[in-house]
């Protein structure tokens, strides 16, 4: 309607609501978008981004120390210095923070400064200015949960640890998530003594077990400190640094505790109620299967709506949410055989349901694993496994599970999805030729069910 200022308006610039203003924006509405802190959102500024780059940082000792002398390198002294990483991570993220600024504004999108607010369901107000749209786009994102702890604000989150002014000798981390994981493997690889506490038996519930297993395994060939079915009971600080008691009465002394106990998707103080957006028990916005809320102009993606909180799936939700409204073609979200990696050491790559899903999903399925250690590491003193798994729909012959812990997980996780996602079956697996000598051949060399 012309009489309103905007066709859309998008609160928050994180990758969802980028990817979907400009979309938007190129399909020919007029669209604004509303940012409070720095563009890109959490990927960029906090999260994948600058976590996958202190990985590669944290891989240097490994990969050069210990790889080097079965190859007949020898590798001089070196020393590892965190305001240079920090720094040359944060110029980094600044650049990427101009690239989606000159993405905005190329796709023809304006950028509104400020925190904003639904005041009705065509209203927003930033910085005392009122804007009205035909539709409200609320792509805010997440906010790291700290559970009530005594001392718990000596601890840090996500939010904080990119930008740590020193790095910490000794680290507690809290959590068995994939922040959690991913940061036990970037401090110890930087040589920081990590402990990680998880308050079950084994951490990253949900994904295979196999792969829990594993990873668990390979983490405390490292030394890594991990202790299952422990939480913190308080934190104090003391001269030397955090002290930290656990509810196995154990007590540990730390440089710094990093809280990675999930996130909760960023509803507070938007003014949904007031518009009369419905949220459910955990605060995330309902949405139906495109992404609309209750109140018909109000629309919401990404991991405020608490689907699959995975920055791939928020930009691919904004993707259909602008073909939905501005080009005819209406689109809804798939949320099956999402691929997804954790950025842990070694890595995990994953793609459609766990042996656990598949066994509830169908009547009889075919598991297939394989353990071995990787060819690079015949050479070096490395001792570390690669775990691959297929599951296979019996009936069907379709594979409908792949998961893998080893290097380059992610890389190679990527192009199976492809496979997966066109419902290939194991004897199309079997009939595709590997590539020797790799260790994604293995997909396609396994004979043998478990
Ligand atoms: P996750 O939801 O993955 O994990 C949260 C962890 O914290 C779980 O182990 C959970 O235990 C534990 N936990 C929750 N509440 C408490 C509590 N009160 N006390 C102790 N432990 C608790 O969250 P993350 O913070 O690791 O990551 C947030 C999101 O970011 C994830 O949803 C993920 O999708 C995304 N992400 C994706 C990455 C990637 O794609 N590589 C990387 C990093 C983040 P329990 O299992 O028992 O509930």
């Amino acid at each position: 309607m012309a009489d309103r200022d905007w066709d859309l308006f998008v609160i928050g610039a994180g990758s969802g609501g980028v990817r979907c203003a400009r979309f938007s924006a190129q399909f020919g509405a007029r669209v604004a978008i509303a940012e409070e802190r720095d563009l890109g959102g959490t990927c960029v500024n906090v999260g994948c981004i600058p976590k996958k780059l202190l990985v590669y940082a944290s891989h240097f000792p490994e990969d050069a120390h210990d790889a080097a002398a079965g190859y007949g390198w020898t590798v001089g002294e070196s020393s590892f210095d965190w305001s240079t990483l920090i720094e040359n991570k944060n110029s980094e993220i600044s650049r990427l923070n101009g690239i989606y600024d000159g993405l905005l504004s190329a796709a023809g999108v304006t950028l509104v400064d400020g925190r904003a607010r639904i005041i009705d369901p065509h209203t927003v107000e930033v910085a005392g200015r009122r804007h009205t749209a035909d539709t409200i786009l609320v792509a805010t994102g997440s906010w790291p949960n700290v559970p009530d702890v005594p001392g718990v604000e000596h601890a840090i989150t996500s939010n904080e640890v990119f930008h740590l002014e020193q790095q910490p000798k000794r680290v507690l981390i809290v959590g068995g998530g994939y922040i959690a994981v991913e940061f036990a493997g970037i401090f110890h690889g930087l040589g920081t003594q990590v402990t990680q506490v998880y308050r079950g038996p084994l951490f990253l519930r949900g994904f295979d077990d196999d792969v829990r297993a594993h990873l668990a395994g390979e983490m405390r060939k490292k030394d890594i400190d991990l202790r299952f079915d422990t939480n913190v009971n308080s934190i104090e600080k003391t001269s030397s640094g955090l002290k930290v008691s656990l509810t196995d009465g154990s007590e540990v002394e730390v440089d710094q505790v990093l809280y990675a106990t999930g996130r909760n998707p960023l509803t507070k103080d938007l003014g949904l109620e007031d518009a009369g957006v419905e949220l459910n028990r955990k605060g995330a916005i309902e949405v139906d299967e495109y992404s609309r809320s209750n109140v018909p102009s109000i629309y919401a993606i990404g991991d405020v709506t608490d689907r699959i909180n995975l920055t791939p799936v928020a930009i691919h939700e904004g993707v259909c949410l602008s073909n939905t409204l501005y080009n005819e073609t209406p689109m809804k979200p798939v949320h099956r055989d999402v691929p997804a990696a954790v950025f842990s050491q070694p890595p995990i790559g994953t793609c459609g349901l766990t042996e656990q899903q598949a066994r509830e999903d169908y009547a009889e399925i075919d598991v297939y694993e394989s353990r071995f250690r990787a060819l690079k590491h015949t050479l070096t003193k490395g001792e570390e496994q690669t775990y691959m798994k297929l599951i296979v729909d019996r009936t069907s012959d379709r594979v409908v599970g792949l998961h893998l812990v080893g290097p380059e997980a992610g890389e190679i996780v990527q192009g199976f999805a492809v496979a997966i996602k066109c419902g290939a079956t194991k004897a199309q697996f079997d009939a595709t030729i590997g590539v020797h000598p790799t260790s994604a051949e293995e997909f396609v060399t396994m004979r043998t069910p478990r």
